[in-house]
């Protein structure tokens, strides 16, 4: 019998898990309160970064497996992956040396080594850095779901999760329709919390504001240069082009754009001799953050929720989609 699962939200860790979902076999329907990637998934840099997830507490095997994951889905669903190397002017590091001394254990499986950079002086270089399109990456993904026959309804939001005798039974939409399902995925971003409210289940989850400014630049770069709490890349396909993002400030689930700090992170690039030459764009997003993401079954025996990937879900989409459908066919077994 094919079980039916919906899927609640269209960021990264729903969308690649419905794809996997119905390339299991099961039966799957996607809701999604606005627009697919209308979250932090649309807006994020798409740094896959070894040594950043390393710094920031995963361990190396763990972010490799992310890594290795991204390799085989590039290939096999078509979206393109650049290799790359983040690089953090010496005269900068002493912002992260703390994170950096406790990353030292591992550092030797990083890559990691001095050069002189043009512009930036002596820096610290790792490699195990790859970039991709967010953009590209929601496109072939979606491509891959349709095809794989799975129901999307944009513009639908979860509203409750009904349980009974500790079951999801039905998930009731904003459109004011009742929809069973035999298993449920809450992968709503920051707004998980307030879903799982509506079974009493209390997530601690901290949203941090950051943004992305798309520009163009007469100085160009092939890397990816680190000064915490902004990070700047090149565009996945164009050298007159740079994505300076980052920044982190607890905003609860405000996504308004403050013109200041626009303004700080434009003086932090220009200080470090990138010319922007015109802002194209500036999106916002909120990160989604736990002290650790999560995907575990949580709040009834055929729920499986999956969040708190704060600023590297893009590079842990694929493996958190793996860990959901793990978990949904050990609830099949039980139904
Ligand atoms: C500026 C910035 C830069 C970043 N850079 C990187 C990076 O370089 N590398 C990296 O790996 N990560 C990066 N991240 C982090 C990454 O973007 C996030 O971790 C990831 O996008 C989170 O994905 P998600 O699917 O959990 O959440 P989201 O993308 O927020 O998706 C959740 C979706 O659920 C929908 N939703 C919410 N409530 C409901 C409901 N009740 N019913 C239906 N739908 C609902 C929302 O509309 C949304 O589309 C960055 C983030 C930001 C903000």
């Amino acid at each position: 019998m094919t079980r039916r699962v919906i899927v609640v939200g269209g960021g990264a860790i729903g969308l690649t898990s419905s794809t996997l979902l119905a390339r299991s076999g099961y039966r799957v329907v996607l809701l999604e309160e606005k627009k697919i990637f209308s979250g932090a998934s649309g807006v994020n840099l798409g740094i896959l970064s070894l040594p950043l997830g390393v710094l920031d507490g995963f361990s190396i095997d763990y972010v490799e497996k992310a890594l290795s994951l991204h390799n085989s889905f590039s290939r096999e669903y078509g979206y393109s992956l650049l290799p790359s190397s983040i690089v953090v002017p010496l005269r900068y590091l002493r912002t992260i040396l703390g994170e950096v001394l406790r990353a030292i254990s591992s550092i030797h499986r990083l890559g990691v080594r001095f050069r002189r950079i043009e512009n930036l002086g002596l820096s610290l270089v790792a490699s195990s850095t790859f970039l991709i399109d967010p953009g590209e990456y929601r496109d072939t993904l979606r491509r891959r779901l349709d095809e794989a026959g799975v129901e999307v309804l944009e513009g639908v939001a979860a509203e409750e999760i009904r349980v009974e005798e500790k079951r999801v039974t039905s998930i009731e939409t904003s459109s004011g329709e009742e929809l069973e399902a035999d298993i449920v995925v809450v992968a709503a971003g920051p707004w998980t919390p307030k879903l799982l409210e509506s079974i009493d289940v209390k997530l601690d989850l901290e949203p941090i504001k950051g943004y992305t400014i798309v520009a163009s630049t007469s100085t160009p770069i092939d890397y990816v240069i680190g000064v915490d709490p902004i990070f700047i890349r090149p565009h996945q396909h164009r050298r007159d082009i740079i994505l300076i993002g980052g920044y982190k400030i607890k905003s609860k689930l405000d996504t308004s754009i403050v013109e200041e700090h626009i303004e700080e992170m434009l003086s932090r690039a220009e200080k470090i001799g990138i010319v922007v030459d015109k802002v194209l764009e500036v999106k916002v997003g909120l990160r989604p953050c736990l002290d650790k993401p999560i995907t575990t079954i949580l709040g009834a025996k055929n729920l499986v929720v999956s969040t708190g990937h704060c600023r590297h879900g893009m590079m842990l989409a694929p493996l958190a989609a793996v860990e959901v459908v793990e978990l949904v066919k050990k609830i099949t077994k039980s139904l």
